[in-house]
């Protein structure tokens, strides 16, 4: 199956309706779609009166197709006024994504709704979930591009309220089996209503044994009748939460960010955008003075050769952070288009196989020409991360405290109220407060080198081959090195790893190394975390000594029966290495949302892939302890 998801075949009827020609079946009523979706999901759901004076409530749809229940839900959530402070998550699935061009003419006629927000930031055609912020709104879109029963089974979640939308069952029966509408159960939160618009037998018999209690309704236009069910079923089957991934949900006074790098500045931003005061303290007397401050960087994908967790993961972060930076950060981002040559000959493999087997739209991605090949990654970040760092900490409930040197985690906790969360995302110093991170994260020395073309010209250029070299008008900027140390943060630069950097200018790009005016060159050296796997580390913090007892277990194999202990009310984010700029927005999310018991951004391997627990997990199943 090729890993681009397909998209539907469209035609389209006089009044403007789409019609999934593989189905046979329109995407909304052709009368009043907008009236049916009221008629047949909102108020069946209760809504609005059930989301109120919540602190945040969770809508899941079968079928996204146009995002005309979405675009419904969230005017009907900004009309309520009483939700001023609240959270709506929305959660869909598709399987066969509509392209922006045909969901702008699909939603075209519907003119007393507000599409161009979602139209901008339409989710891209590639598989697994994109999570769409709309902070304007009060809500989030996380959309699962793939098959529902995939969906239902990777993604851990419990919804308020279900919207059944997935075309009628005589033309989708498979988006109507027990496995679905058992899915559906299994993600339903206590007293969760449905609403759809079909009364089939097999359905109603279906929803009744997943728990709900199922009622027929008098239908909208021309049917006759719709259902309505509430869950009614007092079990609820947990998913095992080894990587303590759900941890009891929290509505905090205040937020603590110890560290203004990169990783602090997104979380910190995020949680203001939530709402909540957050205070971010430094060592440093500004914000991004360690790894996050060289003069300029480049976001760029890696793509992996097969679809697998962590090539989702990989991609999901990147667009995120596009995104993201661009939408906050404007002046300090820019897009340019990578020339990504290889360096190996199994790297060029990789690369043939991504051409022919693209996991993202080619829009994003293509083929370099001339002697080198490679890849081309159109739309790429060119960014200056200390002005994109300060711009994310310029919010009005963010106070950035400088020279605040942190030794000890349980003396801040004392000084603030008791529910405060707390998010260290200090580097390499995250090693001094969380003890159980201490063999964990692992200290790469990085240099680069900035310097000044004699041929100067305007606009930007970047290139990538293992190391990086980023021109923008007559300056350059390329590296870095990366070799392991146990020195901390900044550290001094050395004349060893410039000719290093040279060397890899002079294979990378040797028409910028004639034109570098060498005595302009200035270097900067920090120190980046990384971890053994390579992957980041967000989530809960935990007590490595009574979290060993409890998973002993998994050493023969047999089931962990307690609860892993875990650090209440404190979080970590690090071991970014040198893709911090990538990985930090969707991680931020991730801890905003598993601080505050929402829905997260991550499916379960994935936030598997980042749990803080996971090396302990993997020495004892290996029992390396
Ligand atoms: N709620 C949509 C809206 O507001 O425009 C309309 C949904 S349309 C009636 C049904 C959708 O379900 C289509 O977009 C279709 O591609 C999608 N779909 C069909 N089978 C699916 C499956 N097995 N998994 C995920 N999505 C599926």
């Amino acid at each position: 199956m090729p890993r681009l998801p397909d998209q539907p075949h469209l035609e389209w009827k006089d009044e403007g309706t789409p019609v999934a020609t593989g189905f046979d079946d329109v995407y909304f009523s052709t009368s009043d779609g907008l009236a049916e979706t009221r008629a047949v999901f909102l108020a069946p759901c209760g809504l609005p009166e059930r989301w109120r004076n919540q602190p945040h409530f969770t809508i899941a749809e079968l079928g996204f197709g146009t995002g005309l229940n979405f675009l419904a839900a969230t005017a009907l959530w900004r009309s309520d006024q009483s939700q001023a402070s609240g959270w709506l998550h929305f959660l869909s699935v598709e399987k066969f994504p509509l392209s922006r061009a045909d969901a702008a003419r699909a939603l075209s006629g519907w003119k007393d709704i507000d599409t161009s927000l979602l139209l901008d930031r339409w989710p891209e055609r590639t598989a697994g979930l994109q999570r769409i912020v709309f902070p304007e709104w009060r809500c989030t879109l996380t959309l699962y591009v793939g098959d529902a029963a995939d969906w239902l089974t990777e993604y851990d979640f419990l919804a308020d309220a279900w919207f059944l939308d997935g075309f009628s069952p005589s033309k989708n029966d498979k988006m109507w089996s027990n496995v679905i509408l058992s899915g559906v159960g299994r993600h339903a939160a206590p007293g969760c209503k449905v609403g759809t618009f079909t009364v089939a037998g097999h359905v109603r018999r279906g929803l009744s044994a997943a728990g709900f209690e199922v009622s027929k309704q008098p239908g909208f236009g021309r049917k006759r009748e719709r259902l309505e069910a509430e869950y009614t079923s007092t079990v609820f089957e947990k998913t095992s939460d080894l990587y303590l991934v759900s941890p009891k949900p929290v509505i905090p006074s205040n937020i603590c960010i110890i560290g203004a790098g990169i990783a602090g500045a997104a979380v910190a931003r995020q949680f203001a955008e939530r709402g909540y005061l957050v205070d971010v303290l430094d060592s440093a007397s500004n914000p991004a003075s360690a790894a996050s401050g060289n003069p300029r960087a480049l976001i760029m994908p890696r793509l992996d050769a097969a679809d697998t967790p962590q090539a989702r993961f990989l991609i999901q972060s990147y667009l995120y952070a596009l995104k993201y930076y661009l939408d906050r950060v404007p002046e300090a981002a820019q897009q340019t288009d990578v020339s990504h040559y290889p360096q190996t000959e199994a790297e060029d493999l990789r690369f043939a196989k991504l051409l022919a087997d693209p996991p993202l739209d080619l829009n994003w991605l293509g083929a370099g020409d001339g002697s080198r090949a490679g890849l081309i990654h159109y739309g790429s970040l060119m960014i200056d991360p200390p002005t994109l760092v300060k711009g994310l900490l310029d919010h009005p409930k963010i106070i950035f405290q400088g020279n605040r040197n942190i030794d000890d985690l349980a003396d801040l906790q004392a000084s603030y109220p008791s529910e405060t969360v707390f998010v260290v995302a200090s580097g390499m110093g995250m090693t001094k407060l969380l003890p159980e991170m201490g063999r964990l994260v692992e200290g790469k020395l990085g240099q680069v080198e900035l310097g000044q073309l004699n041929n100067a010209d305007s606009g930007s250029e970047s290139c990538a081959s293992g190391t990086y070299a980023l021109r923008r008008g007559n300056e350059l900027l390329f590296g870095a090195t990366f070799e392991k140390t146990d020195l901390d943060a900044i550290t001094d630069t050395s004349s060893t790893a410039r000719d290093e950097n040279l060397a890899g200018l002079k294979k990378l790009a040797p028409h910028w190394l004639d034109e570098l005016e060498i005595e302009t060159l200035s270097s900067r050296a920090s120190v980046r975390a990384t971890t053994a796997d390579r992957f980041p580390i967000a989530g809960v913090a935990f007590d490595a000594g009574s979290s060993a007892d409890v998973l002993k277990p998994l050493a023969n194999g047999a089931k962990v029966e307690g609860k892993v202990p875990y650090r209440s009310g404190v979080f970590c984010i690090g071991g970014l290495g040198s893709r911090g700029f990538t990985f930090a927005p969707l991680l931020a999310d991730h801890i905003v949302s598993m601080a505050l018991g929402e829905p997260l951004p991550l499916a379960r391997q994935e936030a598997e892939l980042v749990s803080p627990i996971r090396f302990l997990i993997r020495a004892i199943r290996k029992r390396k302890l």
